[in-house]
């Protein structure tokens, strides 16, 4: 029976199917283990999760994992290149193996696979490979792998389905180009890449492919990229792209793309401020326009829950959604989609819903000052208000902001055609100088916004940064002494 059925592949969990179970949560991802791990784990609640992919979702399998490693070889290649001033001759044999560096990422992520895999175990976790589709308020039909269905009735279901990356736009022969999950399936060191987009996955791969010695193309739809970001961030990357040989096609649109079927390399056609302009022997497109929610054919109005306008689940500060044993979170709800919040907003609600009332009743994820970084060329980090949503906020004459423009210590021996450029800014408003933005592009951003983070969160003036003694010789130590 369904009941008792067991899964013939031996990487899943050989548990068999309940019917029933108090918690549960579709979708194997940040979010979704989150709220599981914490909910059976630490507080005993009956808890399934499914998963129609691979554990880890898509942080683990097509997202942050494989993309930080990817980045750290980039950065091992440039610094390579800057070892040479500072004194070394390493001489470059053969080009960056990429073949068998992509073979190494792909087990380390499989090695991760495994260990959520086995973590489910240990937390006593039902894992159940399939797609979930809901059929009522409780009522969860599963496809398993091999077609056959069964239903699970829940007390309370958690859609953590995530998201994928949006569709291409509807040109010609946009299909020979692949998305961001076709990164990571690239399987040997390209000579040319063209990418489309304007936000952190389009920068951070052609910031990636440019340090690896890969002539790379940017299209871009206006003159800088990152809009989103204080325009601090985005002037200083998108001109540091220039500088460091990223093809920048500004103001582009594409109209076709042709494949060749010998060589099977792609040309691009498209239109700029210069007119119109063809872009030949493009080893690989990447369309990185954005991503949607994953909610199609997920049985939302068999339930009645409600979503938005771009088709994210709407939900409350406690991830209620429109209905009341059904909640949301991560990516699906379309609010600051990174791995750390979703993680926070699965346990937070699983504490909520499962831990001592006495200590958890009110839990839940504060969204406000989310520090986030972009694995930029150099990296960016930025937490709170940018300048114009802080003057739209508190009036320009309510504001103090200050700056700071340097080259870093790393430059010293470097020609200065090579020095990178280091830019900080600090937003702070009222008498007591409350920082209510901070913005740092410059080598080390990445690891150097979570404190400031933790400062900022704890509702930190400029006289607190000011009050911490610099460490020197640091990029970090300008940030306690702006003037
Ligand atoms: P996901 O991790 O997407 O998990 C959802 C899971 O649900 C998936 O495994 C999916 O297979 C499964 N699923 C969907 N529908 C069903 C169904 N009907 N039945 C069963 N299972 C289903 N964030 C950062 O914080 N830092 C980074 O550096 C970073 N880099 C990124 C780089 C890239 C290229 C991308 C694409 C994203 C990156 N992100 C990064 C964002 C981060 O990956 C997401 O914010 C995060 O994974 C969201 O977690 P989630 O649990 O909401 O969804
Ligand atoms: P984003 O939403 O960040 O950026 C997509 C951008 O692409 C748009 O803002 C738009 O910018 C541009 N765009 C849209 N359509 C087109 C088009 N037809 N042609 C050209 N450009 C277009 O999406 P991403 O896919 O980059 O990333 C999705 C999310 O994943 C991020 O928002 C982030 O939350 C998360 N992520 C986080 C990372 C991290 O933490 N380091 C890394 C990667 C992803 P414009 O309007 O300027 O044209």
């Amino acid at each position: 029976t369904l009941l008792s059925r067991q899964f013939s592949s031996s990487s899943r969990t050989m548990a068999p199917i309940s019917k029933e179970t108090d918690f549960l949560v579709i979708g194997g991802g940040s979010g979704g283990l989150g709220a599981a791990r914490m909910a059976s784990g630490k507080f005993g609640a009956k808890a399934m999760i499914v998963e129609s992919s691979r554990l880890g979702g898509t942080c683990v399998n097509v997202g942050c994992v494989p993309k930080k490693v990817t980045f750290y070889a980039a950065a091992i290649a440039e610094a390579i290149h800057e070892s040479k001033p500072y004194g070394f001759s390493i001489q470059e044999t053969a080009p960056f193996d990429w073949t068998s560096f992509k073979e190494k990422r792909d087990a380390y992520v499989k090695r991760l696979n495994g260990i959520y895999e086995r973590n489910l175990a240990n937390d006593k976790i039902e894992y159940v490979h399939g797609r979930a589709k809901l059929l009522s308020r409780n009522e969860v039909e599963i496809t398993l792998d091999d077609g056959t269905k069964t239903t699970v009735r829940a007390n309370r279901i958690v859609l953590a389905v995530g998201g994928r990356p949006a569709s291409f736009p509807s040109i010609p022969g946009a299909d020979y180009g692949v998305n961001s999950d076709g990164f990571f399936d690239i399987a040997t060191l390209p000579k040319k890449v063209a990418l489309v987009g304007a936000g952190y996955i389009a920068v951070e791969f052609a910031g990636m492919f440019n340090a690896l010695g890969i002539e790379t193309h940017l299209f871009i739809r206006h003159k800088t990229f990152l809009r989103h970001f204080d325009p601090m961030i985005q002037d200083g990357v998108t001109a540091e792209y220039e500088r460091l040989g990223v093809h920048l096609h500004k103001a582009s649109t594409q109209t076709r793309v042709d494949k060749d079927s010998t060589t099977g390399k792609l040309t691009i056609h498209y239109k700029d401020g210069n007119g119109e302009g063809q872009l030949s022997d493009v080893d690989h497109l990447i369309w990185a326009v954005g991503r949607v929610p994953e909610t199609d054919h997920l049985g939302l109005e068999n339930a009645g829950v409600k979503i938005n306008e771009k088709g994210h689940v709407v939900v409350d500060n406690f991830q209620n959604t429109s209905v009341d044993n059904i909640f949301a979170l991560g990516d699906v709800c379309g609010k600051a989609e990174l791995t750390p919040v979703a993680i926070a907003a699965g346990r937070r609600l699983a504490e909520r819903l499962y831990g001592p009332p006495a200590l958890f009743a009110n839990a839940h994820l504060d969204y406000s000052n989310i520090p986030s970084v972009v694995f930029s060329h150099p990296e960016v980090g930025s937490i709170g208000l940018t300048e114009p949503e802080a003057v739209e906020k508190y009036g320009r004459e309510n504001l103090k902001i200050y700056t700071t423009n340097f080259t870093a210590m790393y430059y010293a021996m470097m020609d200065p055609a090579d020095k990178g450029p280091t830019k900080y800014k600090v937003i702070c408003t009222g008498p007591e100088e409350k920082v209510v933005g901070l913005h740092i592009m410059g080598l080390g951003s990445g690891e150097m916004l979570q404190g400031f983070g933790v400062a900022i969160k704890m509702g930190a003036t400029k006289k607190d940064l000011d009050s911490c003694v610099a460490i020197h010789p640091t990029s970090a130590e300008e940030l306690v002494t702006l003037r």
